[in-house]
């Protein structure tokens, strides 16, 4: 990569950001699109977050990108909120626009975009999320609009119920689980909880009330045990690669109002997961 007199730069606030893949998809793009730009992770932890969102500013960066912890908190100090992250109430991209500040949520609408290309249509079908978390309220957003009915649920019951009150101000058809027992019923089952970061976590489900035409998707980026149980019992499955990838190009349209290179960045993305 070239870094000249020219180069901004696009970064990611998160505290750890050790782990992130962003970098890699997003440098790819920059260039490939021949854009004198370059993304940086920067470790920011939530103390310094103000000071933070005020280098964006200073620097005169493109935008960043957040992620946890600072998803929610990042709201006082922008200059304007977008529609569907002032619905979502969090934001995961931030574009500068001459020091103007305004906070955009991709998180849902990749994720949405991932099922897209792999032919799941969400429209009409029964979903259930498990996890009532961040990352469950963004898809959520989403699903409940588009669904037939949205099932919510969570280890701690009041955190469904809460999220299935705001979601269903949408619209939708929302309800809370008590239990997982019976999965007859549902379509689509959605894990967004960190069950399956470490191989050797708790599932999130029992695999064996798992049905074949049930479509199981899992929000962490690699093959969970969830994913692997899923497709020995014939369902079909979606890794939460697809929803890092479209994210990551709504985001990189947000910021150059350039048409994203996605494959570049998908292939960018699995040199690091293979
Ligand atoms: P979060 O806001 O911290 O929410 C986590 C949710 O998981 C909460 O509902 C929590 O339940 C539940 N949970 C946590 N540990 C659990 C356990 N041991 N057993 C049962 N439930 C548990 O996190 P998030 O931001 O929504 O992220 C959730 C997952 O999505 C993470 O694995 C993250 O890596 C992934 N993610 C992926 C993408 C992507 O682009 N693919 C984007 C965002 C997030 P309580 O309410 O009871 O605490």
């Amino acid at each position: 990569m070239r870094i000249t007199g020219k180069t901004r730069v696009a970064a990611l606030f998160g505290y750890p950001v050790e782990h992130t893949l962003s970098p890699v998809m997003h440098n790819a793009a920059f260039d490939h699109m021949g854009l004198d730009c370059c993304y940086l992770p920067f470790s920011v932890p939530p103390e310094t977050l103000r000071q933070a969102v005020e280098s964006i500013r200073a620097l005169s960066f493109v935008g960043v990108n957040l992620t946890i912890p600072h998803k929610e908190t990042v709201i006082p100090f922008l200059d304007a909120l977008d529609k569907e992250a002032a619905a979502i109430e969090a934001v995961n991209t931030i574009v500068n626009r001459e020091g103007r500040l305004t906070g955009y949520n991709t998180d849902g609408k990749g994720f949405m975009r991932s099922l897209e290309e792999l032919g799941v249509n969400a429209a009409g079908r029964n979903v259930l999320i498990i996890g009532a978390g961040g990352s469950s309220r963004a898809i959520g957003f989403y699903l409940s609009r588009e669904a037939k009915a949205l099932t919510l649920y969570n280890r701690s019951r009041e955190k469904a119920e809460s999220l299935a009150a705001d979601l269903s101000s949408t619209g939708g058809e929302v309800s809370v689980a008590a239990d997982l027992g019976h999965l007859r019923g549902f379509d689509i089952i959605v894990n967004a909880t960190p069950l399956g970061l470490k191989q050797c976590d708790l599932l999130p489900l029992d695999p064996d009330a798992l049905e074949p035409t049930i479509v199981v998707c899992d929000l962490i980026y690699h093959k969970t045990p969830l994913l692997s149980q899923a497709e020995a019992k014939g369902c079909k499955t979606v890794s939460g690669a697809g929803m890092l990838l479209w994210q990551g190009a709504l985001a990189f349209e947000l910021w150059t109002d350039r048409i994203p290179p996605v494959e570049i960045m998908r292939s960018a993305l699995l040199s690091q997961t293979d």
